[in-house]
């Protein structure tokens, strides 16, 4: 016999909580059993979102007579014995909460066997046993739920839609498959396939299985390992971007938790990668000494707390970054350059070759010298004051919106100026790394940021253009294809109304897999399919499409999609129009995604870091 029952004491400092809120607690509950028992084949089979039935069948290792009976009384688990086991949890489960909790609202039937001689088959009522019998003797568990709160009326009160449940349920599931890809896990939902995996432990067949191939071929294998933990896993390339964070999924031990701290690390590694308010799709397993982690915590054991998560954070964040940078993410436009720019950068070679051969050794400039040398502090209150300074010449300009040109040059394009221009005409000095324009004019120096500059002019430009176009629908020549996820799917088919009022029209086309033959007008060409997208993240979102945000986030996309990429050569022409079309934007100070523009040195600021004045 494995079972014991928990002592009060020990059963009292296990932190209670109700576990059996709704199908899918009752699914996460009754799968994790099955893992815990070692199980490589799950099947559920649900029944109107698992409120009429849940079947969960496994080839677990099964239970005797005497356990399977002892398994329905509270806080009987075979999982953990003394207090002490507590700091160790290497199962999913170990309150002995579950089964009864489950039993005492519904009609559940068990059949159980070690799969050595016949099984045992139990069935209770609200938790009291009224049939025992024998079952087969395959080795394994079925457990099936049926009327679930059957005598708890207002907890079935509290059900949401049939589809909302099986959303949560679905979700339930998709984590835990991420979690166990080596589980072939099958689903089917009134007598329908609901997803399947294949149990071959290859995480990116799992993505594929969940999220479908599209996304599956965009995530990057990651893996690191350091004295505390080994993490394993999927993160998106950084154009494979979700408007939540949902799609995130952290895997502790085996069991998928939620972290407000993790997630951020990894959305923090994509660090100015991502679009503001976008994040990305990511599967981290992470394995660890159970003693470092404390899953008593929460009822749902979805909240854990870490002893070393400074370290893990620190961890995640290098491993994504440190991938990032092996790969080439941002296709970069390298221009041709013309026989004047050849010249240059050969004469720069020159120079380089000359001034190795002349300076003596001794006279080299010390990179590390050099540094120790600078006072640092000059360099920080520079930085810590641009902000204000930024602000204070938003405000100055408003207020007083004063012009006084410097010298034109003579091929420099005559500029007529308009008072209500927030920043003064500026005047390039040259280029820096090719993404930096270095501008002048008699209030100081100014650096500007070619791309962030460029994103914010040609967002302008397309938001007014997007707000201007008329709902009318277009037809296609050739119908879109989208593969959807389950959930996904769900809401696509719960709101299509919504889709049809604002002129999408989903066509199912196979279970994940909707065309789409039109459009309406108003969708910028070429970016069709983030549009769409979009517009299914908003309704799982908000159960509502906000066609405003879409036109805006449509602008934010295309004008960065548009923009010219760093390291791009600009000639003293460019550069001027560039700073000439900035000049006339409504806000020239930050680009769409909240980056900074323009870093602006007074000519005061310039003469008190030279200590002119003082
Ligand atoms: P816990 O999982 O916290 O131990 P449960 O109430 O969920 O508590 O389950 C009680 C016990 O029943 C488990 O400790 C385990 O020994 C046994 N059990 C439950 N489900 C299964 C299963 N599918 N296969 C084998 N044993 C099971
Ligand atoms: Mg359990």
């Amino acid at each position: 016999m494995k079972i014991i029952q928990l002592p009060a004491s020990l059963a009292n400092k296990i932190a209670a909580g109700e576990v059996v809120e709704r199908p899918a607690s009752v699914v996460k509950e009754l799968m994790e059993n099955s893992i815990d028992a070692k199980s490589t084949w799950i099947k559920i089979d649900l029944v109107e979102a698992g409120l009429e039935e849940i079947k969960i069948t496994d080839n677990g290792e099964g239970m005797s007579p005497e356990d399977c009976e002892r398994a329905f009384l509270r806080h009987a688990t075979s999982k953990i014995k003394y207090e002490t086991d507590l700091f160790h949890i290497g199962t999913l489960g170990f309150r002995g909460e579950a089964l009864a909790s489950i039993a005492s609202v519904s009609n559940l039937t068990i059949k159980t066997s070690l799969g050595e001689e016949a099984g045992t088959l139990l069935q209770l009522e609200g938790g009291e046993i009224t049939h025992r019998d024998r079952s087969d003797a395959r080795q394994g568990t079925e457990i099936t739920v049926q009327q679930l709160f059957f005598n708890t009326p207002a907890r079935l009160k509290y059900m949401k839609t049939l589809h909302t449940e099986l959303g949560h349920i679905t979700d339930v599931l998709n984590r835990i498959a991420l979690a166990n890809p080596s589980i072939r896990i099958e689903v089917t939902h009134n007598g329908k396939r609901l997803f399947q995996t294949t149990g071959s432990g290859d995480g990116r067949q799992v993505i594929a299985n969940i999220y479908g191939m599209n996304v599956a071929k965009q995530m990057l294998a990651v893996e690191k390992r350091t004295l505390d933990f080994q993490i394993q896993g999927f993160v998106s390339k950084p154009e494979l971007t979700r408007a939540s964070r949902s799609y995130i999924s952290i895997i502790i031990n085996g069991r998928y938790i939620r972290s407000h701290a993790l997630n951020h690390a990894i959305t923090r590694a994509y660090h100015t990668l991502l679009p503001i308010n976008r994040y990305p799709v990511a599967v981290l397993a992470i394995q660890m000494d159970p003693i470092l982690v404390d899953v008593n915590v929460h009822p749902t054991k979805l909240e854990v707390r870490f002893s070393k998560e400074k370290e893990l954070i620190e961890a995640i964040e290098v491993m994504i970054r440190d991938n990032f940078r092996k790969q080439t993410l941002i296709p970069e436009i390298k221009p041709k350059p013309t026989t004047e720019e050849r010249k240059s950068v050969q004469h720069e070679l020159d120079f380089n070759q000359w001034q190795k051969h002349v300076v003596p050794e001794p006279y080299k400039v010390n990179e590390t010298m050099q540094i120790h040398e600078t006072p640092v502090f000059e360099h920080k209150s520079i930085t810590e004051e641009l902000p204000n300074q930024i602000e204070q010449e938003i405000h100055i300009e408003q207020k007083e919106p004063k012009e006084t040109p410097l010298p034109v040059q003579e091929n420099s394009p005559q500029i007529e100026v308009e008072p209500q221009q927030r920043v003064p005409v500026m005047y390039p000095v040259g280029q820096v790394q090719g993404t930096y324009i270095i501008a002048q004019n008699e209030q100081g120096l100014y650096l500007i940021d070619q791309h962030a500059a460029q994103e914010r002019i040609k967002y302008e430009f397309f938001k007014e253009k997007l707000g201007k176009t008329i709902n009318e629908s277009q037809e296609l020549l050739i119908p879109l294809t989208f593969e959807f996820s389950k959930t996904e799917a769900i809401f696509i088919e719960k709101f299509k109304e919504e889709f049809e009022k604002v002129g999408l029209f989903f066509e199912s086309f196979g279970h994940q897999t909707y065309i789409i033959r039109s459009h309406p007008t108003w969708f910028p060409k070429g970016f069709e399919i983030e549009i769409i997208q979009e517009m299914v993240e908003q309704i799982i979102q908000n159960e509502k499409i906000n066609i405003e945000k879409l036109r805006e986030e449509a602008a934010i996309l295309m004008s960065c999609k548009r923009s010219i990429k760093a390291n791009h050569y600009l000639n003293d022409k460019d550069m001027f129009r560039l700073l000439e079309d900035l000049r006339n934007t409504v806000d020239p100070f930050t680009c769409p995604h909240g980056r900074p523009i323009i870093i602006h040195f007074s000519s005061y600021d310039l003469e008190k870091m030279f200590k002119r004045v003082m």
